[in-house]
């Protein structure tokens, strides 16, 4: 069987959404949950893994991750994480399920969560075929919000869906690039300051995570200047400088930014 993409899981079953809550959501409990029960605890970096199964096994992925701090300083200037960033890994969907509906009985069910409450980040996930991709993508979000006051939501989710595949094929091996090529042809990509009204994670279907993602490209693989802007809108965030739009700051690099876009896309060789 063909696998399927997470965005083909999004249409045939509408829950297998991965995503995160940029609010500051309080826990829905008096007292601890009782379930479930953390057989296995680690440290990796700024990451404080706990799970319901032994972890030996995702050793490499972790490894991996702790990487993901160095990568988003490297391509970003994001300094390491300020704090420490909890994951909670269960066995199987239905533990998963069950553990965020006691922590969260308000929100949707989504197969991988980020949570920023009190100031800490939290990532609840489970294990299957999938897993490295929700940690990474989860794990971005996690990493920047802990030294990012805010960040846009089409931006956040463009950078989680970069940084979620291996470092190796982020530049050419991401499954957005098959239909992006389809709506370059159609010239349906939708500019930036369309994606910077989105205010509302449910705003967001699979196109909107795939143009957001391939801004993020665009910026991180295009012309300097692009990436600049990027680097410069970030650090005056974390300063606490106003960092005004996005999109004004890469009209001022480039100003015929979208026909760059397009170009870049429409050159772009291994
Ligand atoms: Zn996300």
């Amino acid at each position: 069987m063909q696998s399927l993409s997470r965005r083909q899981f999004l249409a045939l079953g509408g829950a297998a959404v991965v995503s995160h809550l940029a609010t500051t959501a309080p826990p829905c409990y008096a007292a601890p949950p009782s379930f479930p029960r953390w057989i296995d605890r680690q440290s990796y970096g700024p990451f404080q893994c706990q799970a319901t199964f032994p972890l030996s096994s995702l050793t490499p992925l972790f490894q991996e991750l702790s990487a993901l701090e160095q990568e988003l300083q490297r391509t970003l200037a994001v300094p390491p994480a300020a704090q420490a960033v909890d994951i909670y890994l269960l066995e199987n969907k239905q533990s998963h399920q069950k553990f965020l509906e006691q922590l969260y009985p308000h929100v949707p069910y989504r197969r991988a969560l980020y949570v920023q409450r009190a100031g800490r980040g939290s990532v609840y996930a489970y294990r299957h075929r999938d897993l490295a991709v929700d940690l990474r993508h989860e794990c971005t979000h996690a990493l920047l919000h802990t030294n990012l006051s805010m960040v846009p939501l089409w931006l956040d989710e463009g950078l989680a869906e970069y940084f979620e595949m291996p470092i190796n094929q982020r530049a050419f091996g991401h499954p957005h690039f098959k239909k992006l090529r389809w709506n370059l042809r159609f010239g349906m990509i939708p500019n930036v300051e369309s994606l910077e009204a989105f205010q509302d994670l449910n705003e967001m279907g699979g196109a909107e995570y795939r143009f957001a993602w391939a801004w993020v490209h665009f910026m991180l693989h295009g012309p300097l200047p692009a990436q600049r802007a990027l680097v410069h809108y970030l650090a005056d965030i974390r300063r606490g400088n106003p960092p005004g739009q996005l999109s004004e700051r890469l009209y001022q690099a480039i100003p015929d930014v979208e026909r760059q876009m397009v170009l870049h896309f429409k050159h772009l060789r291994r």
